[in-house]
């Protein structure tokens, strides 16, 4: 099949080129977000490959499904930024990959949690520059302390396994509590218990109507003063204005996010040499006890080799069969 793969960087071809070798379709890279700008690049193709920031919205789904498009197939498993119901419309069938690597989140969920608590990014560089204060590094035990995980599927309850075995007291909440997470210990709790309870909340639920700002100025008003707040999941989960003022009056003792809510326009690019006009993302940077990375959570060779390895065979499915593997239904919703 001729597939239009959108957003690509040298990684994504890599990994879909090496793993295309046994499947043999035709794929055409292209740099752009997917948009309705670029949405001709498509003609000619049969399916359509998107990525977290592309723009799966009405419009574009009417241009693909009239240049012959019949398949999305996405390289994540978060589908928040698909029109499902215009794709339902347009005769458009959403492939995703549900799980590549639950472990690379979670494991980076922690490189934040540890980095935050014990400050190894500042004093990496202190210690480059022959200044050996500890002063301003003080961290805490993890253990001992209480956790709280929001949204204990895949990734949450790996990230509920690890921080048990650094010794924490886990609670959670899901909507669907989670079986092995309740065997390995973790107490599911209402939100009004997990926030003024947890030392330390970390957020992996997918980004929904319900979920969106979830953490609200509400609930942060609730935390524990001096919570530490960490996001992979979505950044919409987050009212990021409300954890900034969380951050300012103390309420959140440090925050560590992998994601952000307007994170389309700056993430997977290079722009070190512009200035940063986003005044609320510019104001996240000015504090110490604040860590972000660009949405690298997931980006471990053995989650872009199940990426590229899920993704073709939705494709292929699809063209034998009329179905991909997993295929997302408007009731299933986002990100799920
Ligand atoms: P999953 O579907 O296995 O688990 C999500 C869990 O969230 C489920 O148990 C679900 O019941 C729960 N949930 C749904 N609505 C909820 C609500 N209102 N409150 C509490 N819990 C709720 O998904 P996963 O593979 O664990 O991934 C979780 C999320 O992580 C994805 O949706 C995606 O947005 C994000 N993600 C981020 C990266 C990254 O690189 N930063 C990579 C992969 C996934």
């Amino acid at each position: 099949m001729h597939v239009a793969v959108f957003s690509t960087k040298s990684y994504d071809r890599r990994f879909l080129g090496a793993a295309n070798a046994a499947y043999g379709h035709k794929l055409s890279f292209f740099d752009a977000r997917l948009s309705a700008e670029t949405s001709q690049l498509a003609t000619g193709a049969g399916a359509v490959c998107a990525f977290v920031n592309d723009e799966v919205d009405r419009d574009v789904l009417a241009d693909l499904a009239s240049r012959g498009i019949r398949l999305v197939a996405l390289r994540s498993a978060g589908v928040n930024n698909v029109d499902l119901e215009a794709a339902e419309r347009e005769g458009i069938a959403v492939a995703r990959v549900p799980a590549y690597s639950p472990y690379a989140v979670a494991e980076h969920t922690m490189a934040l949690i540890l980095t935050l608590n014990r400050k190894t990014h500042r004093a990496y560089n202190r210690v480059r520059e022959g200044n050996f204060a500890l002063e301003g590094l003080l961290g805490f035990d993890l253990n001992g302390k209480t956790a709280g995980v929001v949204g204990t599927g895949k990734i949450g309850e790996i990230v509920a396994k690890i921080l048990t075995g650094f010794g924490c007291t886990v609670l959670a909440h899901d909507v669907r509590p989670n079986p092995a997470c309740e065997a390995m210990g973790v107490r599911y709790v209402p939100m009004e218990e997990l926030f003024p309870s947890c030392d330390l909340i970390t957020l992996h639920c997918p980004l929904t109507p319900a979920t969106h700002h979830l953490i609200n100025a509400e609930a942060v008003r609730r935390m524990k003063p001096g919570v530490m707040l960490v996001n992979t999941s979505r950044g919409g989960v987050v009212d990021t204005r409300a954890v900034i003022k969380g951050l300012k009056d103390g309420t959140i003792g440090s925050l560590g996010l992998d994601v952000y809510e307007e994170e389309t326009d700056l993430f997977f690019e290079d722009l070190s040499n512009r200035f940063i006009s986003d005044d609320v993302f510019a104001r996240l940077l000015t504090f110490p006890n604040v860590l972000m990375t660009g949405h690298q959570a997931f980006f471990t060779r053995e989650a872009l080799t199940n990426i590229a390895e899920a993704t073709l065979a939705n494709i292929t499915a699809f063209e034998a069969t009329g179905r991909a593997v997993h295929e997302v239904s408007v009731e299933r919703g986002a990100g799920g």
